[in-house]
């Protein structure tokens, strides 16, 4: 009876197909001979990471790496620092001020650039099972205070959060927040000064709430020190310009891993056709919005978890264009490779992407994707 009536109701295109049929049109193109592993991990269960909660009575560390799980931010790869210890390097940016194209190169930034360091938060710890490993965790635990030991993710959600880089004090927008996960990360780091967290879904805010709730003490979720809302985050500009140190914008997109895994609340359904058309102009005025609430000399962090090159490199260029010939303001696309050459064991990188990083997913480490591309203010 059960398999009668799921044959009546079951949609002769379920958004799962429409969206595999999608990529393979489009990501084969651009990933060309690596897109049948990277389809293949897609299709098959995602890896996640176990960031711990420093917030947390419960000493959980000593029992997941007994466990077989190791640190995969302790485990970096620091070869590159015996000359340049975690440095990160700057991009040249040219515009083409006559066809508004923009074209970016990346240097090694060892011959004369200027570096800087880019520190990683000793606080942050996600533990991952090594590679091949599909074991799964066990849910967190609550301690004597109801805090969760740990917060299950994507361990390559983490990365845009380091990259971010964020300083002693610093004053930080996470325009589009909700669950919270980065918004957590952030936190771990225990150098924020001021953090302004924000999502357009109100029911997505209050998930987020509940989620700094069950991982934060109070104390620290204070009017002083937090601000949480529910804004259209494109009207940001608007609201504070010229404000925040660091501005991280992960942004509504194809969540390509979501879309072929699940029917329910799949941005592949007829019914949200105009939805996904429009998620790159999305993109693009959410990345516009948060570069005009950072101050200049200001980062900023554009992230996504599609592998679509529209709704990311296109995004971005036409950002640092906008940003240039409608408020002038200069941007630096800052090269993420030592960060990406510190995680290589942990994370398959997509290789030459001329503009940002990427994290694809591959069978054995089924992590991403993600995207992720930092800019930097300079006026
Ligand atoms: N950063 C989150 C995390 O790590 O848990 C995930 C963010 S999710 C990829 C994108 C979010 O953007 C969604 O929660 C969605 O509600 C929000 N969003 C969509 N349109 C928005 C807008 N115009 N302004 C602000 N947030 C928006």
């Amino acid at each position: 009876r059960v398999k009668e009536k799921w044959a009546v109701t079951r949609t002769k295109h379920p958004p799962t197909s429409l969206a595999l049929q999608h990529f393979d049109a489009t990501h084969s193109v651009q990933l060309g001979p690596l897109w049948p592993s990277v389809r293949a991990a897609l299709l098959s269960e995602k890896k996640y990471g176990a960031l711990l909660n420093n917030f947390s009575y419960d000493v959980v560390l000593a029992d997941l790496e007994a466990q077989g799980c190791r640190d995969f931010l302790r485990d970096a790869d620091t070869e590159v620092s015996a000359a340049q210890p975690f440095l990160e390097q700057e991009s040249e940016v040219v515009g083409d001020e006559e066809s508004s194209g923009v074209s970016i190169s990346k240097k090694s930034g060892i011959d004369g650039q200027q570096l800087s360091p880019l520190h990683l938060s000793p606080h942050i710890k996600c533990l991952v099972f090594p590679r091949g490993d599909i074991t799964r965790f066990k849910p967190a635990r609550p301690d004597m205070c109801g805090l969760l030991g740990y917060y299950l993710m994507d361990a390559a959600s983490l990365l845009p959060c380091l990259a971010l880089d964020v300083q002693e004090g610093h004053n930080v927008l996470d325009l589009c927040a909700a669950p919270g996960g980065k918004t957590l990360a952030l936190l771990q780091t225990q150098s924020i000064g001021y953090l302004c967290v924000n999502d357009a879904s109100v029911s997505r805010t209050l998930r987020l709430r509940k989620v700094l709730n069950s991982y934060v003490p109070k104390p620290l979720l204070a009017d002083e020190k937090l601000r949480i809302t529910s804004f259209d985050g494109t009207i940001w500009g608007d609201i504070e310009r010229n404000t925040f140190d660091r501005v991280l914008i992960d942004v509504p997109c194809t969540t390509d891993r979501h879309s072929l895994m699940e029917d329910d609340n799949n941005i592949f359904s007829k019914s949200r056709t105009g939805e996904r058309r429009k998620l790159p102009q999305l993109q693009l005025e959410l990345l516009m919005a948060g570069i005009e609430a950072t101050c200049p000399s200001g980062e900023i962090l554009y992230s996504t978890c599609t592998l679509s090159q529209i709704q990311n490199q296109s995004v971005v260029e036409q950002a640092i264009v906008l940003a240039r010939e409608n408020h002038g303001i200069q941007l630096q696309v800052v090269d993420l490779r030592p960060l990406t050459h510190m995680f290589r064991k942990t994370f398959h990188f997509a290789p030459d992407l001329h503009l940002g990083e990427m994290v694809i997913p591959h069978l054995a480490a089924n992590f991403g994707p993600i995207y992720m591309c930092k800019l930097r203010r300079l006026t």
